[in-house]
């Protein structure tokens, strides 16, 4: 299916961002027979995507076109399992929301009643039931959803694996080169990127530099206001296994769509292949500062601790941070922008670009290919934050 570029000749696209989302756009692209290049400043995975969790989600989104990607993005992840082999690390675990009052379990589940509407499978879970999916739960939670369509990757292995797909498929990629400008042509419109070593024309141009999407966006003379949104994650020390699937409180949906800038946690904690357990999630506003907080990392812990008493007997043995993409709606920025001919993008996906990377990979390709989408783009529209769209 592939159709390597001529020698020579304009590229019909080029990718800039080497993380999850690039290198899912190369795929698809690659896939539907177009010549793409990636070029990447840095290595793969180099940006939030060497510093997200993995978790391929359907359970923690409201219904809406972000649940109706995350759909979609959840039987692509399944086909990328067959396609891009064991390193990748899919498991598809099952995710498992619990409720420790009663306020919360009747929020719990009219959300599950009407995420089953958008396609997602729910399966409702009582007292006992929790203790026989995960045993080492705090007594006293009054319910919880189980959602075993859920699931976990291994973030900076996918994005390897889906760029050496992509390049055996014919996709150049160019790591350790900064986009440092457009090639334009006339009016309003980018024909290709210059890069520190190079001019790359090419036809259509993918904007998929994540926390930074917004840097290229001004380079192509439009605003996109993509945001750092921090998030800290602590590591234990790997054990049997201990916790058998994603568990999270029910509060969590609410903190992933809040838009308040201070810190709000949440506890999120799930076993790995490997052994070792993460622990999350914490969100806060506090633009690109890579500060260690104990505060934070505190908090986490202490949450974590309430839902599985037996981890307040296990080491943490690090911790990491990211800076997740974030758009002031919660939606990411999919599709043809129609400010800049050529210019699309593919970022802003904030704490779910991991999941939602294969479906906006397909879509990307979709547009690029001047097929039908599987999707309406309209709600990830780049210019819906203008202020005469607003
Ligand atoms: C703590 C934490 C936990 C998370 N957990 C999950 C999870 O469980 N599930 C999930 O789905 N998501 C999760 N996320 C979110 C997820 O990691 C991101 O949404 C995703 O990685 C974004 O991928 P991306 O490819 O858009 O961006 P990135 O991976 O950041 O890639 C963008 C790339 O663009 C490159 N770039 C930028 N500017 C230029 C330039 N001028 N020239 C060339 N290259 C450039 C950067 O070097 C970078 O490699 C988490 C995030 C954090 C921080």
């Amino acid at each position: 299916v592939s159709r390597p570029r001529q020698p020579g000749r304009a590229h019909d696209v080029v990718v800039i961002g080497a993380g999850v989302v690039g290198a899912a756009c190369a795929y698809y692209l690659a896939q539907a027979g177009l010549a793409v290049a990636v070029v990447d400043r840095g290595p793969v995975a180099g940006g939030t995507t060497g510093a997200g969790e993995g978790n391929i989600l359907v359970s923690d989104k409201e219904p809406g076109a972000e649940l109706d990607l995350a759909v979609l993005s959840n039987r692509l992840w399944r086909e990328l399992g067959q396609d891009l082999g064991p390193e990748i690390d899919l498991e598809p675990k099952g995710g498992l929301v619990v409720a420790a009052g009663l306020d919360a379990a009747v929020g719990l589940t009219d959300l599950a009643r009407a995420q089953g509407q958008a396609g997602v499978v729910t399966e409702a879970v009582d007292p006992p039931g929790l203790r026989q999916l995960e045993p080492h739960l705090a007594e006293g939670l009054v319910g919880g959803v189980f959602y075993p369509q859920d699931m976990q990757v291994q973030p900076m292995m996918a994005a390897a694996q889906l760029l050496r797909r992509a390049r055996e498929m014919g996709a150049e990629v160019y790591l350790h080169e900064e986009v440092t400008g457009f090639l334009t042509g006339v009016g309003p419109s980018v024909e290709g990127v210059q890069t520190a070593q190079r001019r790359l024309p090419a036809r259509m141009v993918v904007n998929a530099a994540g926390t930074w999407a917004g840097e290229i966006a001004a380079l192509a003379g439009v605003a996109l206001p993509v945001l750092p949104r921090r998030g800290f994650i602590i590591v234990t020390e790997a054990l049997p296994r201990l916790i058998r699937h994603k568990v999270y409180g029910a509060d969590y949906v609410a903190n992933v769509s809040s838009s308040d800038a201070a810190l709000e946690t949440s506890a999120v904690v799930e076993g790995t292949a490997a052994g070792n357990i993460l622990i999350g999630a914490s969100r806060e506003r506090v633009g690109f500062d890579r500060t260690p907080s104990p505060r934070v990392i505190g908090r986490l812990a202490a949450q974590a601790v309430t839902l599985f008493p037996v981890l307040a007997e296990i080491r943490a043995v690090r911790y990491y941070r990211g800076f997740r993409p974030y758009c002031p709606d919660h939606l990411p920025v999919i599709g043809g922008d129609r400010r800049v001919a050529g210019l699309l993008h593919a970022c802003g996906h904030e704490g779910a670009g991991i999941g939602l990377a294969p479906a906006t990979g397909r879509l990307i390709s979709q547009l690029a290919a001047g097929r039908a989408t599987t999707l309406p783009l309209e709600p990830f529209a780049a210019d819906r934050f203008e202020p005469a769209h607003a």
